[in-house]
């Protein structure tokens, strides 16, 4: 693990992050938990390397669940949405019952992506004349957080008030402890060109974070999962 690596930021749309919070062993404890087969241990540099690209194209994949990570994400729900289908992470998140949503924590996206034709879950191409539907989301915004403050202030409970709040646009803050191997399996599908826009900006960030902590790794699943091979 690198000690470096731990309280790195990363932001994310105009007003989210991602930050790893910590993380459990490195490349090597990928190939110490491998070699616990036979009861050895690291043989050092090209051999350790060898093994690791071994394990991956051959998906000896249970050695990868030795490391850990745990990020702080702040994130709008349209993507926690998407998130929380990765059944194998644990997560805890902000919750709008506990804590009051704060004015102005609501996703402003930078463009409008049209309607794919060919894809009907994806986007194609980008609305040329936006302004106005921005300015637009802005008011819609602002008018929601007025109406959830003027429930708030008649009494009415915090987890009943957000119903005023544009629910898919709200920012949440939450933590969320995955193993590389799974973690590995939501970069692909989430870093793929079919996934949304915005959690394809989350992983690519997350991405950033594994490539440091994990060079070997990450080098042998662009290779064998991506098949990218390193210059
Ligand atoms: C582009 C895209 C579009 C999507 N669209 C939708 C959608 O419209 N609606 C929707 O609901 N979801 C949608 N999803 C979510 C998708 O169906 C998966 O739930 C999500 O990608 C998590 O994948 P997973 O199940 O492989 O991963 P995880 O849940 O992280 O699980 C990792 C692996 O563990 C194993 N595993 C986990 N749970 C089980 C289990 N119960 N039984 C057996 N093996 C298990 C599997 O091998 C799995 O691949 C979409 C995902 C993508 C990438």
């Amino acid at each position: 693990m690198k000690p470096e690596l731990i309280g790195k930021q990363i932001p994310v749309l105009d007003k989210g992050f991602v930050e790893l919070q910590d993380m459990m062993g490195d490349d090597l404890a990928i190939v110490n938990a491998a070699r616990t087969s036979f009861l050895g241990e690291s043989k050092g540099g090209d051999k350790d390397k060898k093994l690791l690209f071994y394990l991956m194209e051959h998906h000896h994949d249970g050695p990868f669940e030795f490391v850990q990570f745990r990020f702080r994400i702040k994130a709008p729900i349209m993507i926690w949405w998407q998130f929380v289908r990765h059944r194998t992470m644990s997560y805890n998140l902000q919750s709008g019952r506990y804590v009051e949503y704060d004015e102005n924590e609501f996703y402003i996206p930078e463009t409008w992506r049209l309607q794919a034709k060919s894809n009907k879950q994806g986007s194609d191409g980008v609305l040329v004349d936006a302004v106005e539907l921005t300015a637009l989301l802005e008011e819609h915004y602002n008018k929601s957080y007025a109406l959830y403050e003027q429930a708030l202030a008649q009494g009415v409970a915090r987890e009943q008030a957000r119903l005023f709040l544009p629910a898919f646009a709200a920012y949440h803050t939450g933590c969320v402890s995955v193993d590389a191997r799974n973690l590995l399996h939501f970069l692909k599908l989430r870093t793929a060109p079919d996934a949304q826009w915005e959690i394809r900006q989350v992983a690519l960030a997350i991405q950033e974070i594994v490539k440091e902590g994990l060079p070997w790794t990450f080098e042998a699943y662009q290779k064998f999962h991506l098949g990218v091979s390193q210059p």
